[in-house]
């Protein structure tokens, strides 16, 4: 055969396109991608029988066939259109995983988004009087019984709610914080770049590993002067992920309440995680949102998406007058969050209205507390599942919560450690990982592990199958 006659038998794209496998995946994709794939693909052919050697033409007929050409545009159109943003199987052991994206919805928040999402909805309207009316008051009522806060407030995220309330409390002002407070919370939110960027200036008192009371009582300035600006605020930040150990001392919140009222300067409290219950009965020595409004602090802000197991946002708390002050600055309009998020933090904080619900329906809080029983029990269910020569144990390991949240806490969790003769630990790892539902396993000390604390139930048969079709496959 020449180049001439192999060009020849190049089947043209519409010929192609009449195949009923093509007519389906224009049916799934829509005709232009599918096209502009067929194109490409046929352009490479030609290209690569022009350059090729005499002697490789007849063994590349094959390549030119109907059905082969068909099974490349399917892959490379598969690729193509898969979703960047895909579900995956966190078998970290990490429960808030940032780069998995936090906290999972309880499935009352998914039916809400899924409801919500669906059509139209009263975001802005107020049903029973036909008016207008204000995002701002779907969750206010509920965050505030849930928590004895008078008002509230939601934003983006904890950095968005930190810049609105510094911007509206402290802009052009002192704002008083402990150097042993000034975080760094992943990424690019460090507390004094948002203080900067609000327009409030931060007053750093005390020493790293100790700041006294009296610390905060010296920086305080009562009012402005043509040197120095007087003080907004005192303000607390949680260390959340970190801890100060050895010789050190914090102001606690009451202390800092005391001075607040003498001083009459409002106290700013960032709390970082949102834990909205007692949970020191399962080891979980945090603070919560209810106390810390008991306590008297007059701004308390959160993650909606840390120990609160909702959708990302920032939730404000406090005294009305100030938080009134937020929902009017020109940020707030910025800063907003849409009906999506609010559906999904409705239906999570109505959980809370009953403890034991919010730690069965929530999955952030079911997987926290879940029993070492119940985890061993995921785990023979998947020993039981896998007949494919992989080699599994049951593994004790320290699971940590993550997401920034209780840096020193490690929960006792069981893992499988799966092995086998064929694959290196390093090739398990990523056969998982390129999985059609992707399994993010973790490594540690030389062994593949799977914690399942942090896979569901409904992902059980999931991973059995992927860890069969890896089973048979070799290296
Ligand atoms: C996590 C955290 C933040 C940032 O919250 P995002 O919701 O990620 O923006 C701010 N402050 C503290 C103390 C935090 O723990």
């Amino acid at each position: 055969m020449n180049t001439q006659d192999l060009l020849r038998k190049i089947p043209s794209v519409d010929s192609i396109l009449m195949e009923p496998g093509f007519l389906e995946l224009m049916e799934q994709y829509g005709s232009m991608p599918v096209k502009s794939i067929l194109q490409q693909l046929l352009e490479s052919k030609r290209s690569q029988i022009l350059a090729a050697e005499p002697d490789t033409l007849d063994a590349m007929q094959d390549s030119i066939t109907s059905t082969n050409i068909f099974n490349d545009v399917k892959i490379s159109l598969t690729n193509k259109m898969q979703a960047n943003l895909r579900p995956v199987i966190n078998a970290t052991g990490t429960v808030l995983h940032t780069n998995l994206g936090r906290a999972p919805l309880a499935m009352s928040a998914l039916d809400a988004i899924d409801g919500i999402g669906r059509g139209y909805s009263s975001l802005e309207y107020k049903i029973k009087e036909g008016k207008r009316g204000s995002r701002h008051d779907l969750v206010e009522n509920l965050l505030t019984e849930i928590t004895g806060a008078e008002a509230a407030m939601v934003v983006n995220n904890n950095a968005a709610a930190t810049m609105i309330v510094l911007a509206s409390i402290g802009s052009g002002h002192e704002i008083i914080v402990s150097r042993g407070e000034l975080v760094e919370i992943g990424g690019s939110f460090r507390i004094p770049e948002i203080m900067e960027e609000s327009g409030a200036i931060l007053r750093e008192v005390g020493a790293t590993n100790k700041t006294k009371l009296r610390d905060y009582k010296r920086a305080i300035v009562k009012s402005d002067t043509d040197k120095h600006p007087s003080t907004a605020a005192l303000m607390k930040v949680h260390k959340s992920n970190y801890d100060i150990v050895g010789f050190t001392e914090e102001t606690s919140l009451q202390e800092l309440r005391d001075l607040s009222l003498d001083t009459n300067l409002p106290l700013i409290y960032d709390m970082g995680n949102g834990l909205m219950i007692d949970m020191s009965e399962y080891g979980i020595q945090e603070p919560d949102v209810p106390s810390a409004i008991r306590t008297g602090a007059d701004v308390v802000l959160f993650s909606g998406d840390k120990l609160l197991g909702g959708p990302q946002a920032g939730i404000i708390l406090g005294r009305k007058d100030l938080i009134d002050k937020m929902k009017t600055h020109p940020l707030a309009r910025a800063l907003r969050v849409d009906k999506l998020t609010f559906a999904a933090l409705e239906a999570t904080l109505r959980l809370y209205l009953d403890k034991d619900k919010a730690i069965n329906e929530i999955p952030v809080l079911h997987m926290i507390t879940e029993s070492l029983d119940v985890q061993n029990d995921k785990a023979s269910r998947l020993i039981a599942g896998v007949n494919s020569g992989l080699s599994m144990q049951i593994v004790e390991t320290k699971d940590q919560i993550g997401g920034g949240t209780t840096p020193m806490l490690r929960l006792d969790g069981i893992s499988l450690s799966v092995s086998s003769d064929k694959h290196s630990i390093a090739s398990l790892e990523r056969k998982l990982r390129l999985n059609s539902v992707p399994i993010i396993a973790h490594i540690n000390e030389d062994r593949l592990l799977l914690s399942m604390r942090t896979i569901a139930d409904s992902e059980i048969d999931i991973v059995i199958e992927a860890l069969n079709q890896i089973g048979k496959t070799n290296e």
